[in-house]
C-alpha cells in the first residue's frame, strides 16, 4: 500500500543530508586500520562538510592491522588500542590544525562517543551529534557516559537508524 503524502514521488526518494553524510562516516569506518573497532565522523556546518576522519594511530605512526596481525595492538586499560585517535577526534583536530572553526557544527559519528571525546565536543561548541551504533552496548556498559554527559550540558544527541532501501 501507499502511503499518503503531499510529497511528490521524486522528493521522497531523495537522500536527506543525514543520510548522505551517515553513508559517508560508514564508509569512512572501512578505510580505519583498528583491528577491533572500526568507527567513522564526518563533521558538517550549514550542511557542508568541514572535516572528517576515522579512528586510527595518528597518520605516519602505526598500522594496527599490519604490524600486530592476528594478535592486536597493544591495549589500554578499557581494552581499547592504545595507539588509536577516535575517529571524532580526528575530525575536530583536522580542523583545528586547519583553522577550520567547528563552532555549532554537527558530527556525524558511526559510533556513540566515549567519555572523552564527548569532553572535547562539547570543548569545541559542537551542537549536534548523530550516532548509528552504541558505545555503550559495543563495550557492554549500562550506560552511554559520552552520551549522557553531552545531554546534560545542552549537546543534541539523536541515535541514526538506517533506512531500509
Ligand atoms: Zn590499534
Ligand atoms: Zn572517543
Amino acid at each position: 500500500m501507499k502511503p499518503e503524502t503531499n510529497q511528490p514521488e521524486t522528493e521522497n526518494r531523495k537522500p536527506s543530508f543525514d543520510d548522505i553524510y551517515m553513508d559517508l562516516a560508514r564508509n569512512l569506518a572501512r578505510r580505519s586500520h583498528c583491528v577491533r573497532a572500526q568507527v567513522g565522523s564526518v563533521l558538517t556546518k550549514d550542511t557542508r562538510i568541514v572535516s572528517l576522519g576515522y579512528n586510527g594511530p595518528p597518520a605516519g605512526t602505526h598500522n594496527c592491522d599490519i604490524e600486530w596481525a592476528g594478535v592486536g595492538c597493544p591495549k589500554d586499560s578499557k581494552g581499547s588500542c592504545s595507539l588509536a585517535l577516535h575517529a571524532e577526534q580526528n575530525a575536530i583536530l583536522y580542523a583545528s590544525k586547519n583553522n577550520v572553526s567547528i563552532e555549532g557544527a554537527t558530527l556525524y559519528v558511526t559510533l556513540s562517543p566515549c567519555i572523552s571525546c564527548a569532553r572535547v565536543i562539547y570543548t569545541m561548541g559542537i551542537k549536534k551529534v548523530l550516532y548509528l551504533d552504541s558505545y555503550a552496548e559495543f563495550k557492554g556498559l549500562s550506560i552511554d557516559e559520552g552520551v549522557e554527559f553531552l545531554r546534560k550540558f545542552g549537546v543534541e544527541v539523536v541515535r541514526y537508524f538506517i533506512k531500509e532501501k
